[in-house]
């Protein structure tokens, strides 16, 4: 029988954490990120992603007190032509 040490990855510590969906690696709870409609991204992944796919960074918008971690985009500038 292989004595096979545990892996990093354990049950979540962090409580409410959830994956990015660019890198797949957990956003931490207060971790700068972005909440969009497809998901959770860490707030450079999701301007990487952007940027290679618009040409341009995002319309981020911060959330409200407490949450100034949790950013979102806009979705109107989103649904803008890439021209
Ligand atoms: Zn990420």
């Amino acid at each position: 029988m292989n004595d096979r040490r545990q892996t990093e990855i354990q049950d979540v510590p962090m409580k409410g954490a959830v994956p990015c969906v660019s890198c797949h690696m957990l956003v931490a709870r207060f971790a700068p990120q972005v909440v969009a409609s497809t998901g959770t991204y860490h707030r450079e992944c999701f301007e990487a992603w952007y940027l290679v796919r618009y040409g341009r960074r995002p319309a981020l918008l911060a959330g409200t007190s407490g949450h100034r971690h949790r950013f979102q985009v806009r979705e109107s500038a989103v649904q803008e032509r890439a021209a």
